[in-house]
């Protein structure tokens, strides 16, 4: 009897160093709305966070489908990393359903990255959702502009170390170390980009404006009437005379947009349809943050020279 307790004894005690040592190596699970924040999220959280994204680059964001997947990736999570804006609402559905008090909106764990960022395109009037209009915040694709990387990466830094305290010094230094990574990206960029400058660009649905005003490039005009709302054939028409009265030679598309409707467009005008990493994972070789930016400078500074 005496020899089963000091068994049982043993093993409970043999349990609870291995929870112990496993709860100090846990890693903090993060779920991030959008590849571009997890890749970003991966830069300050390093070794102590593990992210996982809700959608995948290929996709498009406005549309994402709840799926039960997703609320099993949220039950698990300690924070939640959103793009805000209205691009990712549909993950509040997901976020409610799961049950998980930590990352309801005002939870701890809840980190929205659009805080401090000054947001272009706000609607001058007031838009009506129901006509299909899906930037009624204004425009919600800043997440790869490089110049917002420091604002973006301050709130990430914020809501971890909301969730875990004791290491915000370490978020801290991964997050300079990262800048200081980017930075030195950046003069390349700038320099790549320069002999391009002031040059103006259609897109079809506006992914770039934050990119293109970064480096000093132009937003003309849209493919689509607006935002969410398919081309029509009159509007078309105007775009095409732009294009040609302005020599625009270039259309930048979103991998799932209609490329052979911006192909269409793009002879017709005398110009080139661009397929774009519009996010982390949209085309290949761009699986990270740096990697898609530095895609979508290459792309511009050769096809506007
Ligand atoms: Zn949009």
């Amino acid at each position: 009897m005496k020899r089963l307790l000091v068994l049982i004894l043993s093993v409970l005690a043999a349990a609870s160093v291995l929870t112990s040592g496993a709860h100090a190596a846990r890693k903090l699970k993060v779920v991030a709305t959008i590849p571009d924040l997890k890749s970003l999220t991966e830069a300050v959280g390093g070794d102590l966070v593990e992210v996982e994204s809700l959608t995948r680059g290929t996709q498009n964001f406005h549309e994402a489908e709840v799926r039960p997947s997703m609320m099993l990736k949220l039950r698990r999570a300690d924070a939640v990393v959103e793009n805000g804006l209205g691009l990712d609402a549909w993950a509040d559905v997901a976020i409610d359903a799961s049950n998980n008090a930590s990352i309801v909106r005002g939870g701890r764990g809840r980190i929205d990255i659009s805080r401090n960022v000054e947001v272009l395109e706000v609607p001058s009037t007031r838009v009506d959702r129901s006509m299909g209009d899906v930037h009624p915040q204004g425009n919600p694709h800043f997440s790869l502009d490089p110049g917002l990387a420091p604002v973006i990466t301050q709130n990430i830094a914020d809501g971890l170390a909301r969730v875990t305290p004791e290491n915000r010094a370490a978020f801290e230094q991964n997050r300079q170390a990262f800048l200081a990574r980017l930075e030195t990206e950046m003069v390349k960029w700038t320099k790549a980009m320069e002999p391009v400058k002031g040059a103006k660009v259609v897109v079809f649905h506006p992914v770039y404006v934050y990119f293109l005003t970064r480096f000093g490039l132009v937003q003309a005009a849209t493919l689509e009437d607006r935002p969410g709302i398919p081309p029509s054939p009159q509007h078309l028409v105007t775009v095409i005379r732009q294009m040609k009265e302005e020599k625009i030679k270039a259309i930048l598309v979103e991998p799932w947009n209609d490329v052979k409707l911006a192909n269409r467009v793009a002879e017709e005008a005398g110009a080139k349809a661009l397929v774009m990493a519009s996010a982390v994972g949209a085309v290949k070789g761009a699986d990270n943050y740096i990697a898609a930016i530095d895609y979508n400078v290459g792309m511009l500074s050769k096809a506007l020279r």
